[in-house]
Order: C-alpha cells, then structure tokens, then sequence
C-alpha cells in the first residue's frame, strides 16, 4: 500500500505548477455580442478582441480606437479579421455600408487601395 506523497514534500514544484497552469479562463458573451474574458490580474471582464489586437500589436491599443471583426462576425477573435479604426469609420461599417473603406469610411474601394487623405467627413487622415 502506497502513501501518499503530502503536498509539503515538495513545495516549490508545486508551486511553479500552480502557476504555469492557469484556471480554465471565464469567458462570456456581453449584450453586444462581443466575447469578453475574466482578466485575473485586472480583476475585471476584458473585451478578448480587443485584447486580441494587443498582443498582436504588442502594445496597449489607444482607447480612442476601436477593434473591429471584418467579416462582420462578433466571435471570430483571429488576429486576420481584427482591424483598428476610428470609432467614427467604425460606426460607419456597421450603420451604414459593411464594405465601406476600412481606413478613410467611404464606399466603393478597398483600405488597400485607398489613397485618400480625408476621411468620409473631410478629417484629415495621417499621410501613409
Ligand atoms: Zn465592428
Ligand atoms: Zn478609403
């Protein structure tokens, strides 16, 4: 018959585990349709794709942008379908026209092609 080994043998091992091995992460939908995360070290719920968009930049992302999903799905949080904009432009895509420009808000071309300098209400864009 075996004992079994008490926790106290081994303490810094289990320590270490315990905090390499992070609890399963709460997740939920908000009213929006938005996915958000219980961040622990924050002690709040955190948009995931803002988040997202974060650690991809590798920075904070300044609150004056807006993270948007670009094939228009709320829960698709890869990196590929997340763009910053501005909240105005971002308004725009949703209210207005899904395919409008991603950089400057106005309709009929791609932000990969777009060589305005103002955006859809004349605000200046940043030279790119
Ligand atoms: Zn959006
Ligand atoms: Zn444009």
């Amino acid at each position: 018959m075996s004992t079994p080994v008490p926790d106290s043998a081994s303490p810094r091992r289990n320590h270490g585990r315990a905090s390499l091995v992070p609890g399963k992460l709460k997740t939920r939908t908000n009213a929006n349709g938005y996915k958000e995360f219980y961040d622990e070290n924050l002690g709040q719920w955190v948009l995931t794709h803002r988040r997202a968009m974060e650690n991809h930049l590798g920075h904070p992302l300044s609150p004056d942008l807006h993270v948007h999903h670009i094939n228009g799905d709320k829960q698709d949080n890869r990196v590929e379908n997340l763009t910053a904009l501005k909240p105005k432009i971002h308004a725009r895509l949703h209210l207005v026209d899904s395919d409008a420009c991603l950089r400057c808000g106005r309709s009929g071309h791609w932000a990969a092609d777009c060589d305005e300098t103002t955006d859809f209400q004349g605000k200046r864009l940043k030279r790119r």
